[in-house]
């Protein structure tokens, strides 16, 4: 059993969603998304096996959900192997001390990211007057308090192997926090990517609404180095990514998704870096 499991002290629900809620999809055999209100929990492994992981864990309050999505999917009773985080954000483990103490089961993240998942250390304050939409506005709000999984926590081995995943590698992608990662498979080029780019407007009310797929730099509110969000998302489009699946909007690939990114590369201090708020450093960002 694990011990001193507990949830952070501004737990709450956030009234916010999208017209993706409780929406899954197959994104390739052994690759399901499903979106929790805004933000996406996925499912690795094959439909009916034993051999499963869960990354991420969605937003306040959603834990039951995706035990009951895991159950239709992998069967009665099936619990993952493990549960493996993108990051800490109260919208990626929302429903993860739930699902630990019924599952019982190891999580594991990048060592950067163990201080605001072991109650040491409170993400920043989200940037309320971040450039950007209703979103951002009201993103003081977002708990940003640490959540304590005590010993159910521990660092992604440093080789890059992911635990469970033999074929899938985690990419350090810092910037939007600081042990951000994404995981990747050569074999189909699927990349989980997390909040390191995302596929929607995340600060817009209305684009997180309607989930039209766009390429996007990482949520504003709560990106504190864009220098490092800007080397990370060059640093994925490096990889032969051919099907993103994001933590925010819906998954993208072929043209629409290479474009994008490409465009997102190129502009990134324009299109991703707000031209004001607390995180950004004007200096090196005139444009
Ligand atoms: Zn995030
Ligand atoms: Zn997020």
């Amino acid at each position: 059993m694990y011990k001193r499991i507990e949830q952070s002290n501004d737990y709450k629900f956030i009234p916010m969603t999208s017209l993706r809620d409780r929406l899954g999809e197959e994104v390739t055999e052994d690759v399901y998304y499903y979106t929790d209100q805004i933000a996406n929990v996925i499912f690795v492994g094959k439909p009916k096996s034993n051999d499963w992981v869960l990354i991420d864990a969605g937003l306040p309050y959603g834990g039951n959900k995706i035990r009951k999505i895991a159950e239709k999917r992998f069967g009665e009773g099936s619990k993952p192997k493990a549960i493996i985080l993108t990051h800490g954000h109260f919208d990626h483990v929302g429903g993860l001390i739930d699902l630990v103490k019924e599952w019982q089961v190891p999580v594991y993240a990048h060592e950067l990211e163990l201080p605001y998942l072991t109650g040491k250390k409170s993400y920043p304050e989200p940037d309320g007057n971040v450039e950007g939409g209703l979103l951002a506005k009201i993103s003081p709000m977002y708990p940003n308090e640490p959540i304590n999984l005590g010993n159910a926590v521990q660092a992604l081995p440093v080789n890059q192997e992911v635990p469970i995943l033999s074929e899938w590698h985690w990419i350090h992608t810092p910037g939007h926090s600081s042990g951000h990662v994404s995981f990747f498979r050569e074999k189909d080029g699927v990349l989980i990517v997390g909040d390191a780019f995302i596929t929607v407007r995340q600060d817009s009310f209305y684009n997180v609404l309607m989930q039209n797929p766009e390429v996007n730099g990482p949520p504003r509110y709560l990106t504190t180095d864009w220098d490092a969000a800007r080397d990370s998302v060059r640093n994925l489009e490096k990889l032969p990514i051919q099907i993103v699946v994001p933590g925010h909007g819906p998954v993208m690939s072929g043209k629409e998704l290479k474009e994008g990114l490409t465009k997102l590369v190129q502009e990134f201090d324009q299109l991703a870096i707000p031209d004001y708020g607390q995180y950004v450093d004007h200096e090196n960002h005139f444009h």
